[in-house]
């Protein structure tokens, strides 16, 4: 699908999104639960039909379609695209090779392999915290966080609610390296992502932290295909 990336460092730029099915946590407020969510174990309580959801294509046909988007920018988002990596591997060289931008987004529990570092790709990594509700030791996984820090041009977005977040973030910091940071407010429609943002933004810019809002939600609300 073609939009623009909604967060993060590159926030704003059109870009177009390959989305791929598949989760390793099962995070409450989860905003693409339609990826990963088939027992309704989420917030909204929807068991998703994966024969609905996914759609299974070989990755020249990717590639293809995405070409035809014509934007400097490709972002794989998930569910969790790093379950796939090795299978990724032909689809981001066709397309680094072809002179796009690729970012990827994580939710950082899983090493990246060198060969995709090796391209070059930018990884947006969000480590999840408390309130996700996934415990602790498959959401923190300490030999991924540490490879992601030593990835130059990786961002660390970090979704956010309340100022005793940033506290959680500040941990995960000193002890893993992980920056530069992001500071996200969760929401997944226009007011509840700008109260969160308002909350937090006068204690984020004191730490010396980066804000970012969640662009696509101010524009399209929780839209899918956006
Ligand atoms: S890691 Fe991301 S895709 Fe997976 S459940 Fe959490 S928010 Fe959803």
């Amino acid at each position: 699908m073609r939009a623009v990336q909604g967060e993060g460092p590159s926030a704003g730029q059109r870009c177009a999104f390959v989305r791929l099915g598949g989760c390793n946590l099962s995070c409450r407020w989860c905003d693409t639960p339609y990826t990963w969510d088939w027992t309704g174990v989420g917030d909204s309580g929807v068991a998703y039909d994966p024969k609905r959801e996914l759609r299974p294509m070989p990755w020249t046909d990717v590639l293809r379609a995405l070409l035809g988007f014509e934007v400097p920018l490709i972002v794989v988002s998930g569910g969790e695209p790093l379950s796939q990596q090795r299978r990724l591997l032909p689809l981001l060289r066709a397309l680094t090779d072809a002179g796009h931008k690729v970012e990827i987004e994580t939710n950082g529990t899983v090493v990246p392999q060198d060969d995709l570092v090796a391209l070059g790709v930018r990884f947006n990594v969000s480590p999840k915290l408390s309130h996700s509700g996934d415990p602790q030791a498959r959401r923190i996984v300490p030999d991924a966080l540490r490879a992601f820090a030593a990835v130059p041009g990786t961002a660390f977005k970090f979704v956010c609610r309340t100022t005793n977040d940033l506290d959680e973030v500040a941990l995960l910091v000193d002890r893993y390296g992980t920056r530069p940071v992001w500071i996200m407010p969760e929401g997944q429609v226009p007011a509840e992502v700008g109260q969160h943002l308002s909350a937090l933004g006068d204690e984020v810019v004191a730490r010396g932290w980066n804000l970012t809002t969640r662009l696509h939600v101010a524009v399209w609300g929780d839209r899918r295909g956006v």
